[in-house]
């Protein structure tokens, strides 16, 4: 089942996609799809409203499509879970995942316009597969349960800026939580109809350049791990977002590193997760 929000910012409805370009409404079944519908494992009986109303689908035509979850209790990020990014950023590959946050704030519709924060000079782009945790997590016994825990996967571009993430003292979350930063969706994809979460291709291009060109398949740190291993240091509440890490082709790593100025356009997607585009503003 793929999971989808239509409307303005703020007051987007909860739906479900038919096929690519058709939705189902959901929105007098299903408030929003929020820490309250994670907590409730609703899961099976929308699959079930979903094939009732196949016959009341509607085109997404125009309309804004949001994030595909509400704003969640949190969104955490995975550091260099790439090998070959973590070589291009001349660090090394890490013994346990790197663990910072990003506000959560900072997440928006897939897209939304991008706006360049005050006085950056360095923002730079990271495509990433995101998990969507369904029901709190506390000391999970193992990855078997982890995957269990996994409401499903969307994209998210990690937008960062080098320069406050790296430069200015402190650790990362500096550099990750201006406004606009965390685009999202624009799909909420199931497990079982991702098939297998270490064989998908992703990518970034910024206008017509191919940049990022990737696999989850060179992941250091599994879905399952990630979520078995947060969990021994911090409660995962139903509906938070973990972004997991970005493969190779960022800006930073360019030689010389390459940085958005404004007026660029991102397109970016993972396999069966479906495709995100954001303008650039300066
Ligand atoms: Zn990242």
């Amino acid at each position: 089942m793929r999971l989808i929000r239509l409307g303005a910012p703020g007051v987007e409805k909860p739906a479900a996609l038919l096929d690519d370009d058709n939705y189902i409404d959901l929105s007098d079944v299903v408030d929003d799809f929020n820490e309250a519908f994670f907590a409730a494992g609703r899961m099976d009986e929308i699959a079930n409203v979903v094939a009732e109303r196949w016959d009341t689908a509607k085109p997404i035509g125009s309309t804004r499509i949001g994030s595909p979850i509400a704003r969640p209790h949190q969104i955490l990020c995975i550091g260099l879970n790439y090998s070959d990014h973590a070589a291009e950023t001349g660090q090394a590959v890490p013994s346990e995942p790197i663990l910072f946050t990003k506000s959560p704030n900072t997440m928006q519709g897939p897209n939304d316009d991008l706006q360049i924060p005050r006085g950056s000079v360095k923002t730079d782009w990271e495509v990433e597969l995101g998990i969507v945790i369904g029901r709190r997590c506390s000391y999970l016994a193992d990855e078997a349960e982890a995957s269990a825990a996994i409401a499903g996967y969307t994209i998210v571009n990690d937008v960062s800026e080098r320069e406050w993430q790296i430069e200015r003292g402190g650790q990362w979350s500096k550099g990750k939580s201006a406004p606009t930063f965390n685009p999202t969706g624009p799909w909420l994809v199931t497990p079982d109809e991702v098939g297998d979460v270490l064989a998908l291709d992703m990518f970034l291009d910024v206008d017509s350049t191919r940049k990022q060109d990737g696999s989850t398949s060179t992941m250091i740190f599994s879905p399952a791990f990630i979520v078995h291993y947060l969990s021994q240091f911090l409660t995962l509440e139903p509906g938070d977002l973990i972004n997991t890490g970005t493969p190779p082709g960022v800006g930073m790593g360019a030689k010389p590193p390459t940085y958005l100025t404004g007026g660029e356009t991102l397109t970016l997607g993972i396999t069966g997760l479906g495709v995100q585009r954001q303008r650039v503003l300066a």
